[in-house]
């Protein structure tokens, strides 16, 4: 079996490690393959291309593209794709921009909570110079501050709808997203699924939606999923005819629940993502 990972974060967005750090701690543990999938930026692909090759790895170029559907936030993975794809590099940024001016917003409503210099504070968790803000900023400087007990709590007491630090956004659109991914020769996945939290119903509806627009996969291993949910997204993508990807999610050593490559294999009978890839078939 190969040790395959379609899903990590580095310092390029609200990871811990560089690029290279990522791709060196990936080699020890024996991963083969790695998608780089950092929030709504690919600036940390050259860097992790050079790295990759450097250790004998392949890196699959990726993005996970922040998206709101229903009034809700969806992660869509793109794996596969072209760096360099006007659409995809311009819609990337515009997320971007819209998540400076959410980082605003963020920090205005802590500050009338009696936090003061959030932005700051979550702008020097930002590693690169125009990298992305996110939450995962601004809750590693709430936990520096003391806030909670770990980045866990943050999220609970701060950052998660409800809270006093979270503000609505509006993402790209789900087919904006499927459509910078697909028509830069790579492919949509669904990461995730069992984050949102939808009704049997809305599922259904938006893996109706999605597989309508072009999308090709569903993330069934990840650790934000449990073995029963494991089992429903696979029947999910078997009945629906969409391959299945397998993603730590890995954001750093002490913020993650799973490592690079240590996931558990996909389910029998499901396709992998990646079984027409160029040499994995
Ligand atoms: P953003 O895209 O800026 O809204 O931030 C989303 C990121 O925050 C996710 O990719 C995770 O890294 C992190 N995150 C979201 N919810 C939680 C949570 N409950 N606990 C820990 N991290 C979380
Ligand atoms: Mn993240
Ligand atoms: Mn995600
Ligand atoms: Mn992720």
């Amino acid at each position: 079996m190969l040790n395959i990972d379609l899903h990590c974060h580095s310092s390029a967005s609200d990871g811990v490690l560089t690029p290279t750090q990522l791709i060196q701690r990936a080699k020890l543990r024996g991963v083969e393959t790695l998608a780089l999938t950092d929030h709504d930026d690919i600036a940390g692909l050259p860097e992790a291309q050079e790295a990759a090759a450097e250790n004998q790895i392949e890196l699959i170029n990726g993005v996970e593209i922040s998206v709101s559907w229903r009034g809700r936030t969806l992660h869509i993975l793109g794996l596969g794709i072209d760096p360099k794809y006007t659409p995809l590099v311009e819609g990337l940024a515009t997320l971007r921009a819209g998540r400076l001016l959410r980082a605003e917003r963020i920090a205005a409503e802590l500050e009338k909570n009696g936090i003061h210099g959030s932005l700051e504070g979550a702008c020097a968790y930002v590693s690169n110079q125009g990298g992305i803000i996110g939450r995962m900023h601004f809750a590693r400087f709430l936990f520096e501050q003391g806030h909670a007990k770990d980045i866990k709590s943050v999220f609970k007491k701060y950052l998660v709808k409800g809270k006093p630090g979270y503000t609505s956004h509006q993402w790209a659109e789900l087919s904006d997203a499927i459509e910078w991914i697909r028509d830069s020769g790579g492919q949509a996945v669904i990461a995730h699924p069992g984050r949102y939290d939808l009704g049997k119903n809305v599922m259904q509806d938006l893996l109706n939606e999605f597989h309508a627009l072009g999308g090709h996969g569903l993330e069934v291993i990840s650790p934000s999923h449990t073995p029963e949910q494991i089992n429903l997204f696979a029947q999910h993508a078997q009945a629906m005819q969409l391959a299945v990807s397998c993603g730590s999610d890995f954001h750093g050593p002490n913020e993650s629940y799973y490592d690079l490559g240590q996931l558990p294999n996909i389910p029998a009978g499901c396709t992998p993502i990646w079984h027409n890839w160029q040499n994995h078939s």
